[in-house]
């Protein structure tokens, strides 16, 4: 597939040349904004965890344009945020074959607490506590999964809560993969059949960017991978 981008730099702007002609019309509406890379629902680029990886801008439209795997493993969190993902959660996904390029989101049931930060991230003190993926997972995924081009959580970071050596990002990351944190589930998304748009915010050397996620799905599930 090929894919077409059209984007200009941001500092071919229009308005500080016509500012005063602007200021005449009826109604006109453009505001400023600030934002960190890692806020909200955002990519991770390789270069966050890698000084020789990719940064946001340079990341390939055809890993932000791909099929879509949601492992649902809510009912395993059942809503607690001590939980970690090891292998042996994942060993019935062992023998399915996922051949072809994806992205991998990992459903842990938290997007229904992100209008309560406290909840969200499990704030205690100056702790974190929320669930996350184990090393061994992220090095199953990079090892045995070479086709996965990244990572998707529904919780504020692929590390638990309560690291603070972050083993999940560096494996990922360091691998060439990005990850994308803080997923929220609006409604459920079949576990397969649907092509996700990742769409962040072209920040050319970000180290990540806020992000706008979207799947395309079937009207009917298909059968296969
Ligand atoms: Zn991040």
């Amino acid at each position: 597939m090929d894919f077409a981008e059209f984007v200009i730099d941001v500092e071919h702007s229009l308005e500080e040349h016509i500012g005063t002609q602007l200021k005449k019309l009826n109604w006109y509406a453009a505001n400023d904004f600030t934002a960190g890379e890692h806020g909200g629902t955002h990519i991770d680029a390789p270069y966050h965890f890698s000084a020789n990886g990719q940064q946001v801008g340079q990341i390939p439209l055809n890993k932000l344009i791909i099929p879509l795997i949601i492992v649902d493993i809510a009912s395993k969190v059942n809503d607690d945020p001590n939980f970690v993902l090891y292998k042996h959660h994942l060993d019935y996904m062992l023998n399915d074959n996922m051949g072809k390029p994806c992205l991998i989101i990992f459903k842990f049931g938290w997007s229904k607490f992100s209008w309560d930060k406290k909840k969200y991230l499990g704030i205690n003190n100056e702790q974190l506590n929320f669930p996350g993926l184990s090393a061994e997972v992220a090095e199953w995924i990079v090892s045995s999964y070479k086709n996965v081009v990244g990572v998707g959580v529904d919780v504020a970071s692929v590390d638990p809560g309560s690291s603070t050596d972050f083993p999940v990002h560096n494996v990922l990351l360091r691998a060439g993969l990005y990850n994308i944190e803080n997923v929220y589930f609006e409604r459920p998304v079949p576990d397969h059949g649907c092509t996700a748009l990742v769409m962040p915010m072209k920040i050319a050397k970000g180290s990540g960017a806020p992000l706008r996620l979207v799947a395309i799905c079937p009207k009917n599930k298909p059968e296969l991978f």
